[in-house]
């Protein structure tokens, strides 16, 4: 690409989930020029609040927010929204050697105590500051080689202990906890102050009041960057003077950056020149571990508040009751593999239910497959071993013009909307400084 003194904009971001918008927010409020292509018809990415068939608005993808998510929390007091509370449990269902155990929280707590302690107990010692994971501790390192499910056959635990913290990790890893490391837990424990209780909190405790669509917007105000929907990037070109942004429909964009928010899994769609680095490459084709389905479910009839766990065997990890509806009950669940769920088809989602509740009855599902979605290829970003050491610094290394951003690529709560806030404004930040030297020097 020939030297271009007059770009068609500063910067180019792919992608509007949350990455993408606060990147945007903060580059324009820097005085850059900015445009966001993103492929959907809407913002907001992986996560997404709307009307659903089931009676009621549902988020369909990202949900549960904490005040533990330093990101979230600004952004929330900013623009004075509020948590709403998840309902409580009365009764906890879960599967073991074969057979559905019921008892309450203090029971089943017992069971869950010596996997979570065991795993999660090094977390501070691991990484004192969790926000900064590298360079890596000796102890973090043997834990990002350490598949998970070897840790936890390490801990000596009964058959049922086992079961049990198994069935919680695959919930945690919407995916086989056998591909994931033990430096996950460590590091998402860290980020609660070492105790796998608020962990539990921060995962499904409070939802934002009125849905994360709101969140998004409380992000977008103030952002006047060219936002253009139902746009899909094919190819970015980069050189030392600036990039170019070719589309689906032929288009190209001329920038001096690009900020480029594809999910870990997909970060091949985009075809790079010259490439990215093998590192990069390699750590987008090992990919990541969450490859499962969130679906929502309307049952007949009101149902006594639970909560239901089961490990990976099963196609359903997790399923639990949320709202009452119209007499009805509305039902939250995980599973592990969106290839052994449809969950389109109510029969099959049904049948999975049954495996804990075979009195309950479905009348309707409502679920969007991100793992089968193109335009993500997982749900949340969960490490495989060797990514903390291999992967990490190597995906947040700009190249030159082009940097990545997002959730998978953050510091701190990787994984999560609060990553994605963190990675975008980190994103945001180093442009705007290069920007800045750039006039200078012109
Ligand atoms: C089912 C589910 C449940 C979750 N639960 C939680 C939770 O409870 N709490 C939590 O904090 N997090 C949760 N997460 C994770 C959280 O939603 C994500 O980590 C976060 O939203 C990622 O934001 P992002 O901007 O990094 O990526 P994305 O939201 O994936 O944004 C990337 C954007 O790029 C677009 N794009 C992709 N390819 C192209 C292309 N070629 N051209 C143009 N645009 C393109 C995509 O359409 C997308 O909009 C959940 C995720 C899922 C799927």
């Amino acid at each position: 690409m020939k030297e271009q003194p007059t770009p068609d904009t500063d910067v180019v971001i792919v992608g509007g989930g949350f990455a993408g918008v606060a990147a945007a927010r903060d580059l324009s409020r820097s005085g850059a020029r900015v445009v966001l292509l993103e492929a959907r018809d809407r913002l907001g990415g992986r996560t997404w609040f709307r009307e659903s068939p089931l009676g009621r608005p549902l988020e369909l993808g990202g949900t549960f927010v904490h005040w533990l998510q330093p990101h979230v929390w600004a952004e929330m007091t900013a623009a004075g929204l509020e948590l709403e509370p998840s309902p409580g449990v009365e009764e906890i269902y879960w599967l073991a050697g074969g057979e559905v155990h019921r008892a309450g929280m203090e029971e089943y707590t017992r069971h869950v105590v010596p996997g979570m302690d065991g795993l999660t107990g090094l977390a501070r010692e691991a990484f004192p500051q969790p926000h900064r994971p590298l360079p890596l501790t000796e102890l973090a390192r043997e834990a990002d080689r350490t598949p998970l499910t070897r840790r936890l056959e390490q801990l000596g635990l009964t058959p049922e202990e086992t079961e049990v913290a198994r069935s919680r990790w695959t919930l945690s890893f919407n995916g086989s906890p056998d591909e994931g490391s033990w430096a996950q837990a460590l590091r998402l424990a860290a980020l609660c102050g070492g105790d796998w209780r608020m962990m539990s909190e921060a995962n499904r405790a409070y939802t934002v009041a009125g849905g994360t669509g709101r969140l998004l917007e409380a992000v977008h105000r103030g952002s006047t960057a060219d936002v253009r929907l139902g746009v899909t990037v094919t190819a970015v070109h980069h050189d030392a003077h600036g990039v170019e942004v070719v589309c689906a429909d032929g288009s190209r964009i001329t920038a001096r950056h690009v900020v480029l928010t594809l999910p870990l899994n997909i970060l091949d769609a985009i075809d790079v020149h010259p490439p990215l680095s093998p590192g990069k490459q390699a750590a987008g084709e090992r990919g990541q571990v969450s490859s499962g389905v969130k679906v929502w479910m309307r049952a007949r009839g009101r149902i006594r508040p639970f909560i239901a766990f089961a490990s990976d065997d099963y196609p359903l990890t997790m399923a639990g009751t949320e709202y009452e509806q119209d007499g009805d009950t509305i039902l939250l669940a995980f599973g592990p593999h969106s290839a052994k769920l449809d969950v389109t088809d109510v029969h099959a989602v049904q049948a999975a239910v049954r495996q804990w509740r075979p009195e309950i009855e479905i009348t309707a599902v409502d679920a969007h497959d991100w793992t089968a979605d193109p335009l993500s290829g997982e749900t949340w970003f969960m490490a495989r071993p060797g990514h903390l050491e291999h992967a990490l610094a190597e995906l947040q290394r700009p190249e030159g013009r082009v940097r990545l951003a997002g959730g998978d690529y953050a510091s701190g709560w990787a994984g999560y909307i609060d990553g994605a806030l963190e990675s975008g404004r980190r994103a945001a930040r180093e442009i705007s400084t290069a920007l800045e030297k750039e006039k200078e020097t012109s």
